[in-house]
């Protein structure tokens, strides 16, 4: 069997019941380097019975049934293996998704952080005693929902599955994930570490598969008790109503058109590399990308200046070159991309600055150059649609309510970044943007595993990161007991 072109079903490959593949692309050239299997509704089904019986009846099977404090061992172990396979892991997934080499070792560090993190929660999750009427005893406890259901999407596999199955793992769950159909090497290989470091068969199980089969399936899959569905704001509609249809409980964590807000008195020499940072980092396939830079009057010029210097250096290379960027993640996501920048162009968007791709560089790869656009209209797609591609929006503004107004005038309320010395200024932008993250005089806090995240608006709603999330892969049950 190859192994890749099998899923990861209660503890072992499993072939897909239709024995179909979806090719594995390698995007720094377009060439086939490998297969997935292409998973159905059957597949979904054998993972997701792996699972209740990882689970048991009454949460007393091999995974259902043990301590919180025999998961949280469980989890450390995990995280300590994935350091051991720290180089395997990512060179897997630079190849697979194309993403710096850099880029791909932060990300296997944060998946075993991820692990660490949900280790050591696992017994610190606890109900409460709370004051009722004379005569009774009333207590909360958190109740893992079952089997849990990941839709994962392909721009950071490690950390999305880390943060949402570490969790969900953590709080005593059993967990199918569906990988993207563009990345999904990775997750096998995690699923099979797993087993490696003594978690019970079916406890971590995956799926490969297009989305609108194998995806579609587990959410609408009844032994599926809780969704955790990370990509795009149009799927995660139908995510959304596919679990309403069964009363599935769901977290969506979706796009992004996140603003920079820069004021006049702002450290610019501390935001620059941080302001370039946010749009090139993962070339800008990042839902908190910071995609659009607003910037106050007076030094809108010299912010302009600087960022044209910077994105003129920027450059795409292949993986191994390990330069700023590597190539997007496919075909259609760098025809959009392109598309977005000429139409822009076309409708008279100043460009301030653009970067370069490396001589080495495939032709025939998804090479897509930094681009800087200034003095973008509010309006504009560039300001308004998310990219997802390493394109940055700069647009001025007078004063403190209309960068505010500017922030908040999008579909989208996922993260937002603040740059004064200003403390009382800090506190009011903090209150009055509306999204689910703000930073002040940094950007993402160097994605913080412990920092709940999550979105408002069309970002989506739920929180993961954090011992946030934990609550959310539980439910309260409440016991009142009268005793006289
Ligand atoms: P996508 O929505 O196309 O795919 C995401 C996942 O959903 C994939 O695994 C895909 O196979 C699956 N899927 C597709 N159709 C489905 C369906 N009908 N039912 C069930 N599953 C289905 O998104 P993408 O292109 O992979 O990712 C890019 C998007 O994800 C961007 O918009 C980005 O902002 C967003 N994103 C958000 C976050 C966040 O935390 N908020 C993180 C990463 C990416």
């Amino acid at each position: 069997m190859n192994a890749t072109a099998a899923h990861y079903i209660d503890g072992r490959r499993v072939q897909s019941e239709g024995n179909a593949t979806i090719d594995v692309i390698d995007p720094s050239d377009g060439s086939k380097f490998g297969e997935i299997a292409r998973g159905t509704a059957a597949d979904v089904d054998t993972a997701v019975r792996a699972a209740r019986q990882a689970m048991g009846e009454n949460f007393d099977g091999p995974w259902g049934g043990m301590t919180a404090l025999q998961r949280g061992r469980l989890l450390a172990k995990l995280g300590a293996a994935v350091m051991e396979h720290h180089e395997e892991l990512a060179q897997l997934e630079a190849r697979d998704t194309g993403k710096a080499l850099r880029v791909a070792r932060n990300d296997a560090t944060a998946l075993a952080r991820y692990m660490e993190y949900y280790a050591g929660a696992c017994d610190k999750l606890h109900g409460d005693t709370l004051p009722y009427e004379r005569g009774y005893t009333v207590l909360t406890v958190r109740v893992p929902h079952g089997v849990t259901g990941h839709i994962i999407p392909w721009n950071y596999p490690m950390q999305i599955a880390g943060r949402s199955v570490g969790a969900s793992l953590a709080a005593g769950n059993a967990c199918v994930v569906k990988p993207a159909e563009d990345a999904s090497l990775s997750l096998l290989r995690l699923a099979e570490i797993a087993t490696e470091v003594g978690f019970p068969a079916g406890a971590l199980n995956v799926v490969t598969g297009y989305g609108k089969e194998a995806g579609a399936a587990l959410c609408a899959h009844p032994g599926i008790d809780h969704i955790s569905f990370t990509g795009s704001t149009m799927t995660g509609r139908s995510v959304g109503l596919a679990a309403a249809e069964r009363h599935c409980p769901v977290t969506l964590e979706l796009g992004g058109k996140s603003p920079q807000i820069v004021f006049a008195d702002a450290d610019l020499d501390a935001a620059e590399p941080v302001l370039l940072n946010a749009i090139i980092q993962n070339a800008g396939q990042t839902c908190s990308a910071g995609s659009r830079v607003l910037v106050e009057q007076s030094v809108y010029e010299e912010v302009v200046q600087r960022l044209a210097k910077r994105f003129t250096a920027v450059r795409a290379g292949t993986p191994a070159e390990d330069l700023d960027m590597g190539p997007l993640i496919n075909e259609k996501q760098f025809r959009q991309v392109r598309d977005m920048v000429a139409t822009a162009e076309a409708a008279g968007l100043k460009v301030a600055a653009r970067g370069t791709v490396s001589p080495n560089a495939s032709s025939t790869g998804y090479y897509q150059e930094a681009v800087l656009f200034r003095d973008v209209p509010h309006e504009s797609d560039i300001a308004q649609r998310e990219v997802f591609g390493p394109v940055l929006a700069l647009t001025p503004f007078a004063d403190e309510a209309e960068a505010v107004r500017l922030a908040n005038g999008t579909d989208f309320g996922l993260v937002a970044g603040v740059w004064t010395r200003d403390g009382a200024r800090q506190l009011r932008m903090a209150h009055k943007l509306h999204c689910g993250q703000v930073f002040v005089n940094n950007y993402g806090a160097a994605g913080g595993v412990e920092l709940p995240f999550g979105g408002v608006k069309s970002s989506g709603f739920g929180r993961e990161k954090g011992f946030e999330a934990l609550l959310g892969f539980t439910t309260l049950k409440t016991i009142a007991i009268k005793h006289g």
